[in-house]
């Protein structure tokens, strides 16, 4: 089979975190009852004019700027024709010849070959605002569908990608890296769930080394990054094939099936629909001042990026361990908070990383509503430090305190869980262990390193995980090399 290149484009669709719609003053609040938040503006009902939202307008802009994207200074809105129930207007307000955000462009990290992250610069097309649609139900419905207008007008920022990605990982390491962006921005919760961040991806393939791009296939009704990974996988592989076979790619939109793990065909382009745009006359230009921009630039928050380099900088964080923590805006905020109670940084990073987020994640909760704070957090890596207990013993103090919200201090002195340092104590039990496994001993003095793991291991099974495993591996090593 030929080499096959992959040419990926993606299309981010964020709803803006406004209180009120983009152009009336209707609540977006989420799980409102059906058509409750609705007014003529909404419906497009003769006598009433659009407004536009100036919050909305602001986030806009600041995720424009974030992007590095040419932000017009010339605000003008246009109509997209089409009919369909869920659309009480026929028409959405939206921009077509001039989006708010022109070209711009943001960096990804590519995980490359033995943990190394290589950046990649992927284009920004446009991001431009526009009002969401409603929502139709046909589920357990007899006699026709049922519509909620509650999303209609709901502010939504479309941000177009240049087709720079080449590969399914990178498409979810782009998402991955514009969903942290938002976060930190504050201008969208990201919900995927709730449908406030979704995407639909283009694909096409070509022949390694060609330079024309190949016909593309738009995918829909991808419900998470996940989603949109395997379904481009399943994408690249079957238009791989019918070029294999030369077989012609149509252009057409397809669905993608979570449960078949497939993309079905919906409409081709032919069908595609020809939407009419036309200048939106209730909504008249206007421009943008330099200093309005210039006041929404200094809001931007220091991004993920910068934010990366400063913690490897700061407390020698390697550049996974970076990337990770920074990537979640509250993970990292939970770090650095850790990290002011003065406990050893590289520390915190892996206690954060591997025992936190498992409980974390357990409980489904976020890490800012975690019953272990920072404080307490630094407070069991102490102990730690100053060898009142062992990071074995920190791994049973942690869930404890995660279930009762006491400090480390109280379960480590209520439970008796105070080190083993006593020298004397801890010969004497390294003694029973070195007569008790005769076998190993002499595994040991034939060379093999692990069998002085396995008599260490005994000596902590022997104190129940209270000895200071540093002092048990020196008097067993001592021990043996005596006898
Ligand atoms: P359409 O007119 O069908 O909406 P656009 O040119 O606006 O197409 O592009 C929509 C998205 O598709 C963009 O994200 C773009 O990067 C991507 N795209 C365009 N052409 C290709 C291609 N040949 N292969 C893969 N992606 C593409
Ligand atoms: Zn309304
Ligand atoms: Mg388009």
């Amino acid at each position: 089979m030929m080499d096959y290149e992959p040419v990926i484009g993606l299309e981010v669709h964020v709803q803006l975190a406004t209180k009120s719609k983009l152009f009336c003053g209707c609540s977006t609040e989420f799980g409102s009852e059906p058509n409750r938040n609705t007014c003529p503006v909404c419906f497009g009902w003769p006598g009433s004019l659009p407004v536009l939202n100036e919050q909305a307008l602001r986030f806009a802009v600041k995720v424009g700027l974030a992007l590095n994207c040419r932000v017009s200074d010339r605000i003008q809105f246009d109509r997209k024709n089409y009919f369909y129930p869920d659309l009480p207007k026929a028409y959405q307000i939206s921009q077509f010849e001039m989006p708010i955000n022109g070209k711009g462009w943001v960096f990804i990290d590519i995980p490359g070959a033995n943990g190394s992250v290589e950046p990649q610069k992927v284009g920004i097309t446009r991001a431009h605002l526009e009002e969401d649609a409603g929502k139709l139900l046909h589920e357990g419905i007899k006699d026709g569908s049922l519509v909620d207008y509650n999303r209609a007008g709901i502010p939504l920022l479309e941000i177009v990608s240049e087709p720079d990605l080449r590969s399914p990982e990178a498409a979810y390491e782009y998402l991955v890296t514009l969903k942290s962006i938002l976060e930190y921005l504050e201008v969208s919760d990201c919900n995927m769930e709730e449908g406030s961040l979704r995407c639909d991806a283009n694909v096409s393939v070509r022949p390694r080394g060609e330079t024309k791009l190949g016909t593309k296939v738009e995918i829909k009704n991808l419900n998470s990054f996940k989603a949109v990974q395997k379904a481009l996988q399943y994408e690249i592989e079957r238009q791989s094939d019918m070029l294999e076979n030369r077989e012609r790619i149509v252009q057409e939109t397809r669905l993608w099936s979570e449960g078949k793990g497939q993309t079905f065909s919906m409409r081709s382009k032919e069908e595609a629909h020809d939407y009419r745009y036309f200048p939106e006359p209730d909504l008249v230009p206007f421009t943008v001042s330099a200093p309005l921009i210039e006041e929404i630039r200094k809001t931007i928050p220091e991004l993920p990026e910068a934010r990366a380099r400063r913690v490897m900088r700061d407390f020698g964080l390697s550049e996974y361990d970076a990337h990770v923590l920074v990537q979640d805006k509250k993970l990292a905020d939970y770090f650095e908070a850790c990290v002011r109670e003065k406990v050893n940084p590289k520390l915190v990073s892996n206690w954060i990383q591997s025992e936190l987020l498992a409980l974390v994640h357990q409980a489904r909760i976020g890490v800012e509503e975690c019953p272990v704070q920072p404080a307490g957090l630094a407070g069991l890596i102490r102990l730690i430090e100053n060898n009142t207990i062992s990071g074995k013993i920190a791994k049973d103090v942690l869930p404890e305190m995660f279930a009762t919200g006491k400090s480390a201090e109280a379960i480590v002195n209520e439970k008796r869980l105070v080190q083993m340092t006593d020298t004397k104590l801890i010969e004497e039990v390294a003694r029973r262990v070195i007569e008790a496994n005769a076998k190993v001993v002499q595994e040991f003095r034939s060379g093999k390193q692990q069998a002085l793991g396995f008599l260490v291991g005994q000596v902590m099974k022997e104190t129940k995980g209270k000895a200071n495993p540093k002092l048990a591996n020196e008097i067993l090593v001592k021990l043996l090399k005596a006898s």
